[in-house]
């Protein structure tokens, strides 16, 4: 029997019991999956999926060709899909040839000439992976949302293994690299005399709980902010605070803290509009922990620096009045409001989020023309900021454009030095504000437009 005969009767027998008739068009698991044509590779059992599940999109090597991306968006648009997996495997074909080998073969062969057929050989199969993941991230047509993963499978064992970018290579494509440092850098570097590691937390007994060994502990009540009057510590206070840290103006600084650093960035941002430079630990109080990196109860003390600060940069911070004329920047889209506050608190159903008590201002809504971009975005799980293709992506595509002067803003103005921070830094945009006063001032203003 020839395999064209063999084929016809299998599918007789298939035919005879078919039971697949009532399956929906869309894939049940909302899974879109790229793979190599690679024989060995049976994609779907290989992870439990069955008829209806999943789009399974194959092409020599597993590569997101134009093709894929033309297939992956129609998945993506059309059906539903919201992750996608991209499978490339050991011994694979594409990594025993060189494009030009077949380019050249074809043309003996046939008279032709092939050279404009790309083949996209390749040589190493991690590396590759991360290219094909990042055509995906780069297409302005898929969104950042898409829970994206890259898979090499192992033709021996049937495992699949994961490979994601390291952190280092992520880090340096930042419009800033030097704004932010890994967990490992910090485990190597605390004990060093010019860096000093500053805690900062949303739970301001968190610190007491343990702590980086060497790190001084920041309030942000008492700390960050006048206690008089509302407003963000004046140039004094700060000076005292960095001399009692032992900071001069040859220490590296080291912010960090819980809830994935928001009260660590708005450290980092009242520091800037002083004209102090500091830096970001990626991940935060978290993922130290997550580490089980070494953790301790002592306070340190250093001996009392002579701490200076500058400016203020006024062009960090945006106030009410300045808020107020921004409208109209907002309307006539030359100017961005970003609104980083959970759904619920734009939609003006809740005044602060879900878990704190429900006051601070006088009316719930935001500001006109605000887009609702949650900060909570802009970093992954283990609580590192996104690639620098994926935070683009997500602004970008909501009108938060790099030529536009943006304003950000949350309750009280931490959320939103998140938000100023990844912009800032690690996107490279050069007109962006936190609105310190936020929700809590603009939700009580008498007057002041609210849109919910
Ligand atoms: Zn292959």
């Amino acid at each position: 029997m020839t395999v064209y005969e063999e084929a016809l009767q299998a599918n007789a027998a298939y035919a005879s019991s078919f039971n697949l008739a009532g399956l929906a068009m869309p894939p049940a698991k909302q899974l879109a999956v790229v793979a190599c044509i690679d024989a060995r590779l049976n994609v779907e059992p290989m992870l439990g999926l069955r008829p209806g599940d999943a789009h399974v999109i194959r092409n020599a090597g597993g590569l997101v060709t134009d093709d894929a991306l033309r297939s992956l968006i129609i998945s993506h648009k059309l059906l539903g899909t919201e992750t996608f997996f991209v499978i490339e495997h050991t011994d694979c074909g594409m990594l025993t040839f060189k494009d030009e080998q077949l380019q050249q073969r074809l043309k003996e062969e046939t008279g032709q000439d092939a050279n404009s057929i790309p083949f996209y050989a390749f040589s190493n199969v991690e590396e590759n992976l991360l290219g094909q993941l990042k055509k995906i991230r780069r297409s302005p047509f898929l969104p950042a949302s898409i829970d994206l993963h890259g898979f090499v499978y192992d033709v021996q064992t049937g495992k699949l293994s994961e490979v994601v970018q390291p952190e280092e290579e992520v880090m340096a494509e930042y419009a800033n690299p030097d704004a932010l440092v890994p967990t490992d850098w910090v485990a190597e570097n605390m004990k060093d005399p010019k860096v000093r590691v500053i805690e900062v937390d949303v739970d301001t007994a968190a610190y007491d709980t343990g702590h980086i060994p060497g790190a001084v502990g920041w309030n942000w009540k008492n700390d960050l902010e006048t206690q008089l009057q509302r407003d963000i510590a004046d140039k004094e206070g700060l000076e005292r605070l960095l001399s009692k840290a032992g900071v001069d103006k040859d220490t590296t600084i080291i912010l960090y803290g819980d809830n994935n650093n928001w009260f660590a960035a708005y450290a980092l941002w009242v520091l800037e509009y002083y004209g102090v430079d500091a830096k970001l630990m990626n991940g935060g109080r978290k993922k130290w922990i997550d580490e089980g990196r070494e953790l301790s109860t002592d306070a340190p003390s250093y001996s009392p620096s002579k701490a200076s600060a500058k400016g203020p940069k006024k062009d960090l911070r945006a106030l009410r009045d300045q808020v107020m004329d921004h409208l109209d920047k907002v309307k006539k889209g030359r100017g961005a409001l970003v609104d980083v506050r959970s759904p619920r608190e734009y939609s003006g159903e809740l005044l602060a989020p879900e878990n704190l008590p429900q006051e601070g201002s006088q009316r719930g809504g935001h500001i006109p023309g605000a887009q609702n971009i949650v900060w909570s975005q802009a970093v992954n799980e283990d609580g590192t900021f996104k690639t620098a293709d994926q935070l683009a992506e997500l602004y970008q595509s909501q009108g938060v454009t790099p030529d536009k002067d943006v304003i950000a803003y949350c309750r009280i103005g931490e959320r939103s030095a998140h938000t100023w921070f990844v912009l800032t830094h690690l996107l490279g945009y050069k007109n962006v504000r936190n609105y310190d006063g936020s929700w809590t001032e603009w939700g009580s203003l008498v007057g002041a437009p609210v849109e919910k």
